[in-house]
């Protein structure tokens, strides 16, 4: 038997390859659609590990598509979200500085929202601070009410569903490690056989380099992950967080910073810190993959980014290793906190791109090759900004792939 034959594989049902993959089919039904995925089910990886807030907009430079997305998101994702029946709760956020330079930093941060349009922001005097969340004790505090949150399992769940409803096929366990082009189509070879396609998109996340890579695509970036590590707050101490608590972020990273946030899951989370990972599905300190590793430290940006930002580095892992550490930051939100507050702990991994020159790719990164589409760097907000990422990426495809009836029968 040969290869089954595809208009479009879309590698990864992550939460933005299926969003890919029910754009492309909203639009063109007839294109014959696969989303292949390696793992067992949709959603394993970051689009199941991460802190389920559905961003309002506010850190992102005005003009970004970062900045964008996430605002166009949220509106997309609070109505997908209402119109499929997933629970959200729009509970705020509050961002607050505890000291002079935090201050500052936050004044920067309201102009930076303002100018992204994010509704409602604005500075609340210590009343309403009061009022919001009761237990933070803060100089300055920047409001967001229209920050939410949502558990984005449920969300990938139903996206993987309007593709199968929509006639797509998604097909489990399937790992690629190997692709040829072929006169115009691309052979990609899986653990689960062969499939010939007219056109790829690599919405593979932690791996998203590594398949542009299988792919003949040198995209001078590399994968490196850094594991978010939480806690969770024992059940009787939930009531010192009402929402979202986060502290004013180090505007050279694009992380948050920990925060604390109320979950749509049954819990209240404190963190995630963001540590060197040596393992792309590295979920343990412990996990360790040599290969993966090796890729880690071969690459020159590595190098540039560690001598630039070692001090860092060493105070995330001194954090990582000492809980009485990791409670400090969490006592700058809320310092009735303690470290018997501390029950459980969770994790995920994000994959940030890096540049040979060492630099964080801050914004998302969506690149074209011959007959494909890559979605190299899709970190926080990926998931507020999912439909739109997915609207954006089949506008794409229907420019570069030439998406027409012609095309659609072309391989099927
Ligand atoms: C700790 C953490 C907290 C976050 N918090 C938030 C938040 O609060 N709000 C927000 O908007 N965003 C948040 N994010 C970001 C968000 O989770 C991501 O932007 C989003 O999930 C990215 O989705 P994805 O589909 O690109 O990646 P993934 O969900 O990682 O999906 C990629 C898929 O590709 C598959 N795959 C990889 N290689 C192959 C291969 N060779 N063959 C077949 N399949 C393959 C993987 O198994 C995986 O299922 C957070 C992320 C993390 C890690």
């Amino acid at each position: 038997m040969g290869p089954k034959k595809y208009d479009i594989v879309v590698i990864g049902a992550g939460i933005i390859g299926l969003s890919t993959a029910m754009k492309l089919l909203e639009r063109c039904p007839n294109l014959n659609v696969a989303v292949i995925e390696k793992n067992a089910t949709e959603g394993t990886q970051q689009s199941g590990h991460n802190s389920g807030v559905i961003h309002s907009g506010i850190y992102y430079r005005p003009g970004s598509f970062k900045a964008e997305f996430c605002v166009a998101g949220r509106a997309s994702m609070t109505k997908f979200c209402e119109e499929n029946e997933i629970p959200v709760w729009t509970c705020g956020k509050l961002i607050v500085a505890t000291d002079a330079a935090g201050e500052e930093r936050l004044t920067t941060l309201e102009q930076r929202g303002t100018e992204n349009r994010v509704e409602g922001l604005r500075f609340v005097d210590q009343d309403e601070m009061s009022e919001i969340e009761p237990h933070v004790v803060a100089r300055k505090a920047l409001y967001a009410p229209g920050t939410g949150i949502v558990d984005y399992r449920n969300v990938t769940a139903a996206y993987a569903d309007r593709v199968r409803n929509s006639g797509g096929q998604i097909f489990f366990n399937t790992e690629l490690n190997g692709s040829k082009r072929v006169s115009g189509s691309t052979i990609l070879e899986t653990t689960a056989g062969d499939y010939e396609t007219a056109n790829v998109i690599n919405c593979a996340g932690l791996h998203s380099d590594i398949v542009a890579e299988t792919m003949g695509v040198n995209t001078g970036l590399r994968i490196i992950p850094f594991r978010g590590e939480y806690y969770k707050l024992r059940k009787e101490s939930e009531h010192l967080v009402k929402g979202l608590i986060y502290p004013v972020p180090d505007p050279a990273f694009p992380f948050l910073g920990v925060h604390l946030t109320q979950t749509m899951k049954g819990w209240v989370e404190a963190g995630p810190n963001a540590v060197l990972a040596t393992k792309r599905e590295g979920y343990r300190k412990r996990d360790f993959a040599f290969s993966e590793f090796l890729r880690t430290i071969t690459f020159p940006g590595f190098w540039k980014m560690g001598l630039r930002e070692w001090k860092t580095g060493v105070w995330e892992i001194n954090r990582s290793l000492r809980k009485g550490v990791f409670l400090k930051s969490l006592q700058q939100l809320v310092p009735e906190l303690t470290a018997d507050d501390l029950a459980g702990t969770g994790s995920g991994v994000r994959a940030q791109a890096v540049d040979r020159s060492g630099k964080l790719v801050d914004d998302f990164r969506i690149e074209q090759s011959d007959g494909a589409i890559h979605v190299l760097n899709a970190p926080s907000p990926g998931a507020t900004s999912s439909l739109v990422i997915g609207d954006y990426v089949a506008d794409m495809a229907e420019k570069d792939f030439s998406l027409s009836p012609v095309v659609s029968s072309a391989v099927s």
